[in-house]
């Protein structure tokens, strides 16, 4: 029902625009489909929401919805149309590509159009919580976080028999302090639409109150920012509550967790590894999961899963785990490395490989090099290698994005690496292959990136035990050195 559309431009440099009947033939015409047009108008209208111009974002997406409404941007317009709706999504900090960070989604429920500005100004505020927490803050650079821009018809939270129209279903539990709560599968309706997300949201819902996390959402009653980082514990971490303080009726019966277990055996606890080392201040404490008995936690000290700021080490060795489960220490590298055994031809030139590595605060990864002969690699050495999956595989199926705990340790390298290199300012690491150093024959480059969570000035690494190698990556160049003619 609509004709083709042609972008005048392509018309412009022979000083006419000829009829639409002749654009088709035109060996030069850019010809402009319904449903391209439609896209063009869905991005500008995403740009307006971006740009903070909700208002604006959502009058575009009403005229887009009623001028193409039989093509696919036009339906998800009208989708964007409605009284509570999503309108599109903006970075709030950025420190790499989506495909290689842990990308949080920050979110509002009840917040009206005039007040958008009000939630924009929220989510800017949760990074620097990042960025103060201890543990956290070591690894801020492997992190990007988003606002998702949702607007809501009502402010309110459902529950004592009320029903509010809000983009999240923002409702209150049925906890003694009437916690507060979302629709889950609303919350993943909009990180679908995100690109690359990672399955995490901090969602803060304007009235409701105190805070609830699990399973990727970590739901914040109001501004109560002080609830994000406990809540993300849950949310990202799979952590547990460390207080004893009971919450609601149904606490059904005690069960192990990472950081909390159902039994006082201070070899069959979750946190066993940490005690047989004997870090100062990890044991066995009864206390935890809302329960004054019948569940154990493992400090004396404290932890943010109880009421501290900092986390206690068997949570922060969790939390750095669940990072690694979804970033690969190996950012980058020069030349690509191939998926299978090509061979790069090495000629009179010095062939320079590189990676860059992902930069935690305070401490650098350790980069090896080694440069082996390509005979037939060992079992060990045939392992799947350390990379996550590249962008030109995106399309295939997949659990969740960027998951690397499937991949399993790398094996061991007998042979003594080449070289160690430290990090350069901009996380580069560089090694150098000359002809001259390599009798002719095939060589495969093996390079691996570890964090050895080793942080100076402390005795024990922030990770004791990593059963999925995730700490590890590695990249593998294959060579041909020709012989001297
Ligand atoms: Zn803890």
């Amino acid at each position: 029902m609509h004709g083709l559309v042609c972008l005048l431009a392509t018309f412009s440099t022979i000083g006419a625009v000829p009829p639409a009947s002749h654009a088709t033939s035109h060996p030069h015409a850019i010809v402009e489909t319904p449903d391209e047009a439609a896209q063009k108008l869905l991005e500008r209208a995403e740009a307006r929401a971006r740009e903070g111009r909700f208002a604006d974002a959502r009058a575009e997406y009403e005229k887009l919805a009623a001028k193409y409404p039989d093509t696919p941007a036009g339906r998800e317009a009208a989708e964007r149309s409605r009284p509570s709706a999503f309108l599109g999504w903006a970075d709030v900090v950025r420190h790499g590509p989506s495909s290689n960070r842990v990308d949080v989604v920050l979110m509002g429920d009840g917040y009206e159009l005039g007040h958008m500005d009000a939630f924009a100004k929220l989510a800017a505020d949760v990074p620097p919580l990042f960025e103060r927490q201890s543990t956290f803050r070591e690894y801020y650079e492997y992190f990007n976080f988003l606002r998702a821009d949702l607007v809501s018809k009502d402010s309110g939270v459902d529950g004592f028999g009320r029903e509010y129209d809000t983009a999240l279903g923002g409702k209150t539990l049925g906890t003694f302090a009437g916690h507060v709560g979302i629709e889950r599968k609303l919350v993943f309706d909009v990180l679908a639409k995100i690109p690359d997300s990672d399955g995490q949201a901090i969602v803060f819902v304007k009235n409701g109150v105190l805070g609830t996390g699990g399973s990727g959402i970590a739901t914040i009653g109001g501004r109560e920012v002080k609830t994000v980082i406990h809540e993300f514990g849950h949310s990202f971490g799979r952590l547990s509550d460390e207080y004893d303080a009971q919450q609601s009726h149904d606490a059904g019966p005690a069960r192990d967790g990472i950081n909390v277990a159902a039994n006082e055996d201070p070899q069959k606890v979750p946190w066993a590894h940490w005690i047989a080392v004997k870090h100062p201040g990890v044991g066995v404490y009864e206390g935890a999961l809302g329960r004054v008995r019948g569940a154990w936690r493992p400090t004396s000290t404290g932890c943010v899963m109880s009421s501290d700021e900092r986390f206690c080490v068997v949570c922060r060795e969790a939390l750095v785990l669940a990072i690694y489960a979804r970033v690969d220490p190996i950012d980058s590298e020069s030349p690509p490395a191939p998926e299978t055994r090509e061979f790069l031809e090495l000629g009179r030139e010095p062939l320079t490989l590189s990676i860059k590595v992902l930069k935690p605060a305070t401490h650098a990864l350790e980069v090896k090099w080694w440069v082996l002969r390509d005979e037939l690699p060992s079992e060990a050495e045939r392992a799947p290698t350390g990379r996550s999956r590249s962008a030109g595989e995106r399309g295939k199926p997949r659990a969740r994005a960027n998951d690397r705990t499937q991949r399993g340790p790398l094996g061991e390298i007998t042979a003594k690496p080449r070289a160690s290199t430290r990090t350069t300012a901009g996380g580069g690491h560089e090694f150098v292959l000359s002809r001259e150093a390599l009798e002719p024959g095939r060589y495969r480059i093996v390079v691996r990136a570890k964090d050895t969570t080793e942080l100076r000035g402390e005795k024990f690494p922030w990770v004791l035990k990593d059963e999925l190698g995730l700490l590890e990556s590695e990249r593998v160049w294959w060579i041909e050195v020709p012989a001297a003619r």
